[in-house]
């Protein structure tokens, strides 16, 4: 049965109303950790995308008793083995910004040229019940490193990330087309296509 409430594992407001939204018309209600000022901050310590979030998810799930959903995401650098990857948000290290991480990037890929800056963000979700009954959800979006710095909007890497399929910088895009290429909206919309067949087989 559709659960009437469920705890995303985050304090970011931004986060949770996006959620909210997008389950509108499934009448369940979203909490967030600000809604558990007892759930003290949880180790992210694993070495996936999706550990990290089935860890922050098993871990709201246990403390509220209700369905929790987590969500981990980064940037995946080809040239870079895959970094900074589960460690994009501290890459510069201690007191990470987005500043210092940009620019660390820069400096990890100074003088390749454009075909060897190819990279994706990632971002997934595990959604977890109760009952111990888990998925996780993956999406994807592929793109490239620039070797500057454009546009205004979003946060993070958005202002380094080229778009593959429209040539711009995320940071140049409206929130809307951002969410219809962005690996957190293809993972969100793949957390709605499991979302009935889930909860159905809950009941
Ligand atoms: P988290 O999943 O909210 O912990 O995000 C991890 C980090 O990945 C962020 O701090 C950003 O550095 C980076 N990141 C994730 N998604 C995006 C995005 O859409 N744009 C830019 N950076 C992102």
């Amino acid at each position: 049965m559709t659960p009437s409430t469920i705890v995303l594992a985050t304090r970011n407001k931004g986060k949770i109303a996006e959620l909210a939204a997008l389950l509108e018309g499934l009448s369940v209600a979203v909490k967030g950790l600000s809604d558990y000022p007892e759930i003290p901050e949880i180790p992210e310590d694993g070495a996936t995308f999706e550990e990290n979030a089935l860890i922050k998810a098993r871990a709201v799930c246990k403390a509220t008793g209700l369905p929790a959903l987590a969500d981990d995401s980064g940037l995946a650098v080809d040239a870079l083995s895959g970094a900074p990857g589960v460690y994009s948000a501290r890459y510069s290290g201690e007191g990470a910004t987005d500043e210092r991480n940009n620019a660390k990037l820069l400096e990890a890929l100074r003088g390749l040229p454009e075909d060897g800056r190819a990279c994706r963000f990632v971002c997934c979700m595990a959604l977890v019940a109760p009952d111990g009954r888990e998925t996780t959800v993956r999406g994807e979006w592929e793109g490239r490193v620039a070797e500057a710095p454009r546009g205004e909007g979003g946060f993070g890497y958005d202002p380094l990330f080229v778009d593959l399929a429209s040539g711009r910088h995320a940071a140049e895009l409206t929130r809307e087309e951002k969410n219809a290429r962005s690996h957190r909206g293809k993972a969100l919309r793949a957390l709605l296509d499991v979302w009935p067949a889930f909860w159905g087989a809950t009941a």
